[in-house]
């Protein structure tokens, strides 16, 4: 090796934790741990010679650090550190509103073609529709024909089992409806995760034994739920990594920031645009919340990866307190 400098690919993104860090690698989508000790060394690496480097921390541990970071394919060594710039972290869209979470039980009222109508005055492309209660293959494929010709391009399902419809019936749907990108099904008499092939990818289709009963199931913190991809990292650094350009509506119609949290900005039934509500500054008080705000996620290594929730929580504790349902203690670097 005769190059004097060592970079980190730029979509490889590290992030400091208070006991251990990672680096996230955004393009495959992994998570590699390091050591803290890590960090400063690979600061002074932005502009230092290796060999600069490795007196002032007069450390033998260097170079078995550059082997780990070669061998995993997360840097390179070079000797124009200068003509590989950073990626922008800032983020953008074009879409006042990103995601949407549509609640529906047996006492739903409200009109499904009413509804997607609404999100396309803010541009609303990724969607995910929670069935609590069971329903019928013709009223599934009645609501999946009325996103045709809507700005929605992905749908999550949530359905209830029911032993009417069967597996090829779902392997059907995902084959016959592209924008369908996952499927839950909960209160199943079995627990399968598979992978559904469709003409250009393979859906994720998961049976679950757990039965979703309403909204309050919603907020786990898991890394099963971790999506380390650039979009994800740059939103988490500026934004709140689960309710920015979110929209709720519940089982009741009720327009809110998401299904659990209690304040309601009208009823979907009554509205025609999603507009001026998405517009208030009281919808978009949470949309910057940040991980760098939140008790114990600001030290956590796996805060722009890491999903948020800031349900299940008072109003004091709002804008401040870890989610209810992380069991992850970034002091110890430990789950419980
Ligand atoms: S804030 Fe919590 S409950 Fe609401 S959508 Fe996000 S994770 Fe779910
Ligand atoms: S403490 Fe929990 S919720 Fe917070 S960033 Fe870490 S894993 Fe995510």
């Amino acid at each position: 090796m005769n190059k004097k400098y060592f970079k980190l690919f730029a979509n490889c993104k590290l992030v400091e934790g208070y006991k251990r860090s990672v680096i996230v690698d955004t393009q495959r989508n992994e998570i590699f741990h390091v050591s803290n000790s890590l960090i400063p060394i690979l600061t002074s690496l932005n502009d230092s010679p290796i060999a600069d480097v490795k007196i002032t921390y007069e450390s033998d541990d260097i170079q078995e650090y550059l082997d780990f970071l070669i061998a995993n394919e997360l840097g390179f060594y070079t000797d124009t550190p200068n003509l590989f710039t950073d990626i922008d972290t800032k983020w953008d869209s074009p879409d006042q509103i990103t995601n949407a979470i549509i609640d529906y039980n047996k006492s739903s009222n409200y009109d499904f073609k009413h509804v997607f109508n609404t999100l396309d005055t803010v541009n609303c492309t990724t969607i995910q529709i929670r069935f609590f209660d069971r329903i019928s293959w013709t009223f599934l494929l009645d609501i999946l024909d009325l996103i045709k010709g809507k700005r929605i391009s992905s749908v999550e399902l949530l359905l209830k089992y029911n032993p009417e419809i069967s597996f090829e019936d779902y392997r059907y749907l995902v084959q016959n409806y592209l924008r369908i990108k996952g499927m839950v099904i909960h209160g199943s008499p079995k627990d399968v995760v598979t992978r559904l092939a469709t003409a250009r990818n393979k859906e994720k289709f998961v049976y679950t034994d757990q039965t979703i009963t309403d909204q309050t199931h919603c907020g786990i913190i898991s890394t099963s739920l971790f999506a380390p991809t650039l979009l994800h990292h740059n939103e988490s650094l500026y934004f709140n990594s689960c309710l920015h350009r979110k929209i709720g509506v519940d089982v009741n119609g009720n327009i809110k920031n998401c299904p659990t949290l209690e304040d309601s900005y009208g009823n979907i039934k009554e509205v025609s645009s999603l507009k001026e509500i998405v517009e208030l500054a009281s919808f978009q008080e949470l949309w910057g919340v940040t991980k760098n705000q939140i008790d114990e996620c600001k030290v956590c290594e796996y805060r722009t990866v890491c999903s948020d929730c800031r349900a299940h929580m008072s109003k004091d504790e709002i804008k401040t307190a870890k989610p209810k349902k992380c069991n992850y203690n970034p002091y110890e670097a430990k789950w419980f």
